[in-house]
């Protein structure tokens, strides 16, 4: 099918942007990498009159360390997140994640600000930014303002963001030193969506865990914090034990998973087990606990 009629504009500033959104109310689309949004208007499952072509707005386009923090601006490309040393060093979670990112030419016109925004049920990104709990900057006409990343991701593909708003950063807090990570999931091929799949973060200290974070994605309409997996961790020994624990606290948490044809919601309930598990035991390695 073909798009619906609309109309284009370019902008090469966020004010600008966020005038033309200002003025068109509802009846306006930002466009970024175009990955997700090309399909639904050439579906007619998206009708805007006017296409925000946020391409062009250099000011977008970025990586880089801020007060310790990594601000990525919402039209980097999933590819220039990728290549990027800093979020390499300083956050190899989300530069792992990244690679799990579909194939490499979604990722070189997918953008860091289309994947927060889409907020797909399966997507990495909104995962990892609720494991490492980023904050996401969001600019309107005459203003601007943070949500965390907790209060962000409201559902399947809803997010916080009103009409008339663009998500220009997203900042991702500094790790704190010794702190362990995981991202793992299940495809059916390499660059598929996950079917299931968790990041985790873990540090330990003296022998005991101390602090856990456990987002599966995949399983639920927006990631998923298995807060009772991370409280029935702290002061354990890192080892199977703890990780069969929070395995069975992620399970019950995916209470009603998707099913549909590539798997069954019980089947997606068993995986997110399974990896939650796996993951625990990766990032306790990566902690330099031995479990
Ligand atoms: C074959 C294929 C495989 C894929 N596999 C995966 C995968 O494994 N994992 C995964 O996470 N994704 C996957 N994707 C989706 C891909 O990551 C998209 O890039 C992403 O979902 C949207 O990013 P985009 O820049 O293309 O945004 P667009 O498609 O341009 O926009 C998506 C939505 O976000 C809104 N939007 C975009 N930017 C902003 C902004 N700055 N502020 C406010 N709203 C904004 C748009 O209005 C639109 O509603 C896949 C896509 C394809 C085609």
């Amino acid at each position: 099918m073909k798009p619906p009629v609309f109309e284009y504009a370019s902008p090469r500033s966020v004010a600008e942007a966020a005038a033309l959104l200002g003025a068109h109310g509802g009846e306006a689309k930002l466009l970024a990498g175009g990955q997700s949004l090309m399909p639904l208007l050439a579906m007619r499952l998206a009708r805007p009159s006017l296409l925000v072509d946020l391409g062009r707005i250099a000011e977008l386009d970025y990586v880089r360390d801020d007060g310790g923090e990594i601000a990525i601006g919402a039209m980097a490309t999933k590819t220039t997140v990728e290549r990027s040393a800093l979020v390499r060093e300083r956050q190899p979670l989300f530069h792992h994640a990244t690679r799990l990112i579909g194939h490499p030419q979604i990722r070189n016109r997918g953008t860091v600000g289309g994947s927060m925004a889409q907020a797909d049920p399966a997507a990495e990104y909104p995962a990892a930014a609720l494991a490492l709990g980023a904050t996401m900057r969001i600019a309107r006409e005459g203003g601007e303002r943070s949500v965390e990343a907790a209060d962000f991701f409201l559902s399947a593909l809803t997010t916080a963001l009103e009409p008339g708003e663009v998500l220009t950063e997203v900042r991702l807090p500094r790790l704190a030193p010794g702190t362990g990570w995981s991202v793992l999931e299940v495809s059916r091929r390499h660059g598929d969506f996950a079917i299931a799949g968790t990041a985790v973060t873990l540090s330990v200290e003296a022998g005991r865990i101390a602090s856990a974070r456990i987002v599966l994605f995949g399983v639920a309409p927006s990631p998923l914090r298995v807060r009772a997996g991370e409280e029935a961790l702290v002061g354990e020994r890192p080892g199977p034990a703890a990780w069969e624990l929070a395995a069975e606290k992620a399970r019950t948490a995916a209470e009603e998973p998707l099913s549909d044809p590539h798997a069954s919601a019980e089947y997606r309930r068993h995986l997110a087990a399974v990896l939650v598990a796996r993951a625990l035991t990766e990032a306790a390695r990566r902690a330099g606990a031995s479990s």
